[in-house]
C-alpha cells in the first residue's frame, strides 16, 4: 500500500503531479501545441513523450488533469497530511516545479473573491480550525511566514526582520524559528487577511531587492496545541512511540503539540549565472542550494536511508522535524501543457519519481 496509514513505511513521501490548464499564449500557438504528456489519473499514471516515437510511463500516489479542482487537490494532497498534524504528528506539503507552473496557484492562492478557488493553506487552516471547535478537543492555532531566499531568512509578517535565524533544540531535536512573527488566528477571515499580509510583502520584497519571487521560497508554518478531554483520548491508539503526545499531570487534559510545514518552493528552472571563466557565479549557487539540498534529503528518504542530510541548506534544516520519521510528507510537482518545456518537464518528473 502507498498509503500514509501504512506502519511499514511511515516516512516515505506522497507525490502527486498536477498539470496547469494552457494559457492564451499556449492555445494559440500551433508549433507548441503538441502533447508533451498524456495523464491517466484513474490508474494514477502519466505518460511523458520522450521523442515522435517514445514515451515512458511513470506512477504517481495522484494525477490531476488540468480540469482538477482545487478542492480535489487538496484532498488527494494535503488532507492526509492535516490529519497526521490533527493526531499530534508533524507534517510538511510541498509544491515543486517550473516557474509558472502553478506551485503558488496549488498552494498559495488566497482566492478572496471565489472560495473554490482558494489553494492548500486556506483549506488546510479551515480543517484545522473547523477542528478546534469539535466538542471533543480545543485546538490552539498560530503561524508564521517566512521567506527564504539565498540562504537569507526573512519575515514575511515584518518585513524589517529580514536575517532570522534558526534554532535546533540539541535535546528534542526540535526545530524553532524564535525571531519569526507568530500569529494567533482566531477564524479563518483572520488567517486570509494574514495571508495577504504576507503575499504583499513577499511582492514588495521581491521588488525592492529587484529579485524575482521565483527564486525565493515561501514557508508557511502551523503551529497546532490540541488539548482532548479525557474521554476522545480513550479511543485514539498510539501509533509510534518516537511521536507520543506530551502528557500532563493528572486533571489537566492532554495536549499534542504538532506542526505543519506549507511550502510555496523557488522555480526549479536551474540558474545558469556563470562567470567569466564558465563556472557557476556565487549567487546562482546559493540560489541553487536550498533546492538541490531538498532533493539529496528527499532521495535519501526514499532511499530508507538513516542518514538524511538536512544541515546543508536553511530550507532542510527549517523541514528537519516535520520531515520523514514518524511526519508525514506531501510533494506535489507542478508541470505546464506544452511541449515547449520539454526539459524542465522532464527533470521535474524525475524529482518527483526519486522522491518516491
Ligand atoms: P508558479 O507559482 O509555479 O510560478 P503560478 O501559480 O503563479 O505559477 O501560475 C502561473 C499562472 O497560471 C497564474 O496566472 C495562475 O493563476 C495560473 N494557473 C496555474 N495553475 C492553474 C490551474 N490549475 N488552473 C487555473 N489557472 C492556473
Ligand atoms: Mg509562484
Amino acid at each position: 500500500s502507498k498509503d500514509f496509514d501504512d506502519d511499514n513505511d511511515p516516512g516515505r513521501v506522497r507525490v502527486s503531479v498536477r498539470v496547469r490548464p494552457r494559457n492564451g499564449e499556449e492555445l494559440i500557438s500551433d508549433a507548441d501545441f503538441s502533447d508533451l504528456v498524456e495523464l491517466q489519473p484513474e490508474i494514477k499514471r502519466l505518460k511523458l513523450k520522450k521523442n515522435n516515437w517514445n514515451s515512458e510511463s511513470y506512477r504517481f500516489d495522484e494525477v490531476f488533469t488540468d480540469t482538477a479542482s482545487q478542492k480535489r487537490v487538496y484532498e488527494g494532497v494535503a488532507k492526509p497530511v492535516v490529519e497526521g498534524v490533527l493526531n499530534g504528528y508533524n507534517g510538511t506539503i510541498m509544491a515543486y516545479g517550473q516557474t509558472g507552473t502553478g506551485k503558488t496557484y496549488t498552494v498559495g492562492k488566497i482566492g478572496k473573491d471565489d472560495a473554490a478557488e482558494r489553494g492548500i493553506m486556506v483549506r488546510a487552516l479551515e480543517d484545522i480550525l473547523v477542528n478546534a471547535s469539535s466538542a471533543s478537543a480545543s485546538v490552539s492555532v498560530e503561524i508564521s511566514y517566512l521567506q527564504l531566499y539565498m540562504e537569507t531568512i526573512q519575515d514575511l509578517l515584518a518585513p524589517e526582520k529580514n536575517n532570522i535565524s534558526i534554532n535546533e533544540d540539541a535535546k528534542t531535536g526540535e526545530v524553532s524559528v524564535p525571531g519569526a512573527t507568530v500569529v494567533h488566528i482566531q477564524d479563518l477571515d483572520h488567517f486570509l487577511q494574514v495571508l495577504q499580509v504576507g503575499e504583499t510583502n513577499r511582492h514588495a520584497a521581491n521588488t525592492k531587492m529587484n529579485t524575482e519571487s521565483s527564486r525565493s521560497h515561501a514557508i508557511l508554518t502551523v503551529h497546532v496545541r490540541r488539548a482532548m478531554n479525557e474521554k476522545a483520548e480513550m479511543g485514539t491508539k498510539s501509533r509510534d512511540k518516537e511521536a507520543k503526545p506530551e502528557s500532563m499531570d493528572k486533571g489537566i487534559p492532554k495536549v499534542r503539540k504538532s506542526k505543519l510545514l506549507i511550502v510555496d518552493l523557488a522555480g526549479s528552472e536551474r540558474i545558469n549565472k556563470s562567470g567569466t571563466d564558465g563556472h557557476l557565479i556565487e549567487e546562482a549557487k546559493f540560489i541553487n542550494l536550498s533546492l538541490t539540498s531538498l532533493g539529496k534529503c528527499i532521495n535519501a528518504l526514499a532511499e530508507g536511508s538513516s542518514h538524511i542530510p538536512t544541515r546543508d541548506s536553511k530550507l532542510t534544516r527549517l523541514l528537519r522535524d516535520s520531515f520523514g520519521g514518524s511526519a508525514r510528507t506531501s510533494l506535489i510537482i507542478t508541470i505546464g501543457p506544452s511541449a515547449r518545456y520539454h526539459a524542465e518537464t522532464t527533470s521535474t518528473i524525475m524529482f518527483g519519481q526519486r522522491a518516491m
